[in-house]
């Protein structure tokens, strides 16, 4: 695949990312662990829009996104969006969604983005559109926010994650959403409450929301 070959040149001596192996960003085993086809999300309530996921919350997806998010690993974010760029292209590719895509990063907590180095979710798609180019063009658009005074969803339980992201997430009107065909991204997914609160936001803006799109499921 075009974008992993891509990628494979971006190589630079560290401890990997999934497996903490000295000597690249992302080892060879790891890289290969991450090149499963997207499989659809189940929870016991339908989601809707369906989600997709690029595998299990496994040893080497979790050390990544922590990586990503706790550890400020700028290096594996294009590994990151070239795993988004490759589940978007066998998406197409089935027919789950058409080859003009509007990209929306699952909202992050403005403090949290900031302490990371930037919005790492939002750094993932925006690679991810750079791999991809006029092949399957992306457009990014990072209007999803959360509103201030949200607590942190790692910290409550299902039930709650739910309440919470409710009225937590906040959709700012774009004309780039109006009437067309949107995926939501996300690094994981665990009750699903973000991305499916997003995707209603999006589509009371006008947007066509086909599916969400993340690295884990956990
Ligand atoms: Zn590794």
């Amino acid at each position: 695949m075009g974008v992993w070959r891509q990628v494979g040149e971006l190589l630079v001596p560290r401890a990997c990312a999934g497996c903490q192996a000295p000597g690249q960003v992302l080892c060879a085993a790891c890289r290969e662990h991450l090149r499963t086809p997207p499989h659809r999300v189940t929870r016991r309530t339908l989601l809707d829009p369906p989600i997709f996921a690029l595998g299990p919350y496994s040893e080497i997806r979790r050390n990544l996104i922590i990586q990503m998010k706790e550890y400020h690993n700028q290096a594996v974010r294009p590994y990151a969006g070239a795993v988004i760029a490759a589940g978007l292209e066998q998406l197409v590719a089935q027919g789950v969604l058409p080859p003009r895509l509007v990209v929306v990063p699952a909202p992050t907590r403005a403090s949290s983005a900031r302490a990371r180095g930037g919005d790492p979710v939002l750094h993932m798609c925006q690679h991810a559109a750079r791999l991809l180019g006029d092949g399957l063009p992306l457009t990014v658009v990072n209007c999803a926010r959360l509103r201030r005074g949200v607590a942190d969803q790692s910290r409550l339980n299902a039930d709650l994650r739910w309440a919470n992201m409710r009225d937590a997430v906040a959709v700012d009107a774009d004309p780039r959403l109006v009437g067309r065909a949107t995926v939501v991204v996300d690094d994981v997914v665990t009750t699903g409450a973000t991305l499916i609160n997003t995707a209603d936001k999006l589509r009371a803006a006008g947007a066509l929301v086909r599916a969400g799109l993340v690295l884990a499921d956990a």
